[in-house]
């Protein structure tokens, strides 16, 4: 509390992301960072572009990097936004497209960040209850009043909608936006990039952080109606003219142009996927199918608080929520190969 807050600063509830601890070298499984370095052609690219012209702004509008992603989806350039990590398009977004006399919808168990746009913009939530799978029930997302986010896959349940169905949650909103967070999309899951065309009201928001290693460079970007591109650059000319920076847009850029080392990636990450949930099913764990870089995990007979803490002691982070409904769940990202056999083992030797 500060007598310098005003009302807005006083009532927040900011995000808090997983811990980067600095104590000591963790095997760190806590925030669905990518265990791959990013593509080598990344980092030349940045190296290139680290020189004197750093003096000069970066390019207001993007364009080469809009025009490489809008090739890449095979859309048009004024279909496509970029900012500073997906985080700050969503930001931008609710502050474009929603409104705090209509209530806005999305998941009671969800991306946290979502809430705490919410009360930023004064926005009232409905949150719609996951089922006991957590899946999400559809038709309740049926004719929202404000608009809608869809986390998919979900974090932190892993869970994903197929397509076909989100289809029916569009055309039951023709007048509202429909946010969809693909974040984990690049993992096996079908992105709703396809849709755009055929719906206005469709934003599909992506970032480099997951699936192209680039966490630490801070680039998402979104697909949609040139309208909402519009709407979305009216805002982030409203606050900051260049969101990205020089290094930033070099280095996203050359990862769009290194599709093979990108799909070899993650083809690694879902191979190791497949064989950690098999073990963690050996040892009992209930693990809903994933198609993300993270597997959301339960055991029938251990506290997901004391496996965190015992987890953590021995060098291994992930993450717990001590939420209603996921308090006996961890997230676990997907590591190496020789990580996941390290968390394996040591779930082995603190549960016998
Ligand atoms: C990681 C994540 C983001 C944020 O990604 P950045 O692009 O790094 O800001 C957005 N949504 C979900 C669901 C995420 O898990």
């Amino acid at each position: 509390m500060s007598k310098y807050w005003n009302q807005v600063t006083t009532s927040l509830t900011p995000y808090v992301p997983g811990e980067q601890p600095k104590d000591k070298t963790y095997i760190k499984l806590n925030t669905n960072e990518n265990p791959y370095p990013p593509s080598p052609r990344v980092l030349n690219a940045i190296q290139e572009v680290a020189n004197d012209d750093l003096r000069l702004y970066p390019d207001p509008t993007s364009d080469a990097l809009i025009r490489t992603i809008a090739d890449y989806y095979a859309v048009s350039p004024n279909q496509v936004f970029v900012g500073n990590g997906s985080d700050e398009i969503l930001g931008f977004a609710f502050a474009a497209f929603f409104s705090p006399e209509s209530a806005i919808r999305f998941a009671d168990i969800t991306y946290s960040f979502y809430q705490v746009y919410a009360k930023l913009y004064g926005l009232t939530v409905d949150r719609i209850p996951l089922d006991a799978d957590f899946n999400l029930p559809l038709e309740r997302f049926y004719g929202s009043e404000g608009g809608i986010v869809i986390a998919n896959p979900n974090a932190p349940t892993s869970t994903f909608v197929p397509v076909e169905h989100l289809r029916s949650v569009l055309e039951h909103n023709p007048d509202q936006v429909v946010m969809i967070d693909e974040a984990y999309i690049d993992f096996g899951g079908e992105s709703a990039v396809k849709l755009v065309d055929e719906f206005p009201n469709v934003l599909v928001i992506q970032t480099c952080s997951k699936s192209r290693s680039l966490a630490g460079l801070r680039v998402g970007y979104a697909i949609g109606h040139p309208e909402l591109i519009e709407g979305l650059n009216r805002i982030k000319n409203s606050f900051n003219s260049y969101t990205l920076d020089r290094l930033a847009l070099a280095g996203a850029e050359a990862s769009f142009k290194d599709q093979e080392y990108f799909a070899a990636m993650n083809a690694k990450v879902i191979t190791t996927r497949t064989w950690t949930v098999n073990k963690l099913r050996d040892l009992g764990f209930l693990v809903p199918e994933s198609l993300a870089n993270f597997v959301f995990i339960t055991h029938p007979d251990h506290m997901a608080s004391s496996l965190f803490q015992s987890l953590r002691e021995r060098g291994i982070l992930v993450r717990y929520f001590n939420q209603p409904r996921i308090d006996q769940y961890l997230r676990v990202s997907i590591g190496t190969d020789e990580e996941m056999q390290a968390l394996i083992n040591t779930l082995e030797e603190i549960m016998n």
